[in-house]
């Protein structure tokens, strides 16, 4: 990696490090034997913002391996994840849509990793501070994406349709939607909004991919070490940043308008892959949905 100096502060702030996390995650599969996924650009973001400059990028890095609750169990949450969106937005584009929209992008890389049609556009939308440190870092890496990247700079509970249109969005055209890692951090009037714009903005043939959380969580749930360690050892304390409020049934107002829905739990993932956290008592991922909708 070039040894320029760190770009300034921005992904190390509120919601920002979730990014960190999800990209050094990334990084560690990245070395595995059995990865599900691979991001060779994920340990260059870990290794150049301030607050995750010292965490793992690599298997070595956790002795515990995948008994590790933190870059174990999570790392690989994160990694399924990772891999079950990839096939999903890929199958879209084998199936036409020429748009995808990467809803709280943070520091993915699709538009750079997966093998994209070369006319299809990826437009990325987050917080500006966290869109221009990747900038920065992509710079230095001379990264060149495989499809046309948008970067949409924008606050995903304002009004983000018209900069998203503003930069080239074609409403007319199907489009592959993902809200991935995103949702539990939105109030849920941001969330309720968000599908609004989804609906509006989503022609025939467009689809919907998302992370729900089911709440509340049992005190038992939240003193689980998925979220202890993450608070312990990086100062990420996911339940703080998780919304407080009720959540929003988003599955129900897309049926309502008109969306076909199917609704998963992780596990499903880990038995289709072969790998990937499986259930265990007082189980953080038990409230976790990934939703897919058709329109
Ligand atoms: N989807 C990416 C991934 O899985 O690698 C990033 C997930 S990260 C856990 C959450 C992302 O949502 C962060 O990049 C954060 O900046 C973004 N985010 C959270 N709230 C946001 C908001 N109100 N407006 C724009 N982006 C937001």
């Amino acid at each position: 990696m070039a040894t320029a100096a760190r770009p300034r502060a921005g992904v190390d702030e509120g919601v920002g490090p979730t990014a960190l996390m999800v990209a050094a995650a990334r990084a560690i599969e990245t070395h595995r034997p059995d990865a599900l996924a691979r991001d060779a650009h994920a340990e260059h973001f870990v290794r150049a913002a301030r607050s995750s400059a010292h965490w793992p990028v690599h298997p070595r890095d956790v002795p515990d391996g995948e008994a590790d609750p933190l870059w174990g169990r999570l790392g690989r949450y994160f990694a399924l994840r990772t891999r079950a969106l990839d096939d999903q937005l890929l199958w879209s584009a084998h199936l036409g849509v020429r748009q995808v929209v990467l809803l709280g992008a943070g520091l993915d890389t699709r538009a750079f990793r997966l093998d994209w049609p070369a006319d299809l556009a990826v437009f990325e939308v987050d917080r500006p501070e966290v869109l221009a440190f990747k900038q920065r870092v992509l710079d230095r890496l001379d990264a060149r994406p495989a499809a046309r990247r948008v970067p949409v700079a924008a606050d995903l509970r304002g009004d983000w349709a018209d900069a998203l249109t503003a930069a080239g969005f074609q409403p007319a055209e199907p489009t592959a939607w993902l809200a991935e890692g995103l949702l539990p951090y939105l109030p849920a009037a941001a969330e309720q909004r968000l599908a609004a714009a989804v609906d509006r903005l989503g022609a025939a043939g467009s689809t919907l991919a998302y992370e729900a959380r089911l709440g509340p969580e049992s005190a038992a749930v939240r003193d689980s070490p998925v979220y202890t360690t993450a608070r312990e050892r990086l100062g990420v304390d996911l339940l703080a940043l998780f919304d407080a409020g009720p959540r929003p049934d988003t599955t129900a107002d897309l049926t309502a308008r008109g969306w076909s829905t199917t609704v998963h739990t992780p596990f499903d993932f880990t038995r289709h892959y072969g790998r990937g956290p499986r259930p265990e008592p007082h189980d953080a991922f038990a409230a976790d949905r990934w939703v897919f909708a058709t329109r």
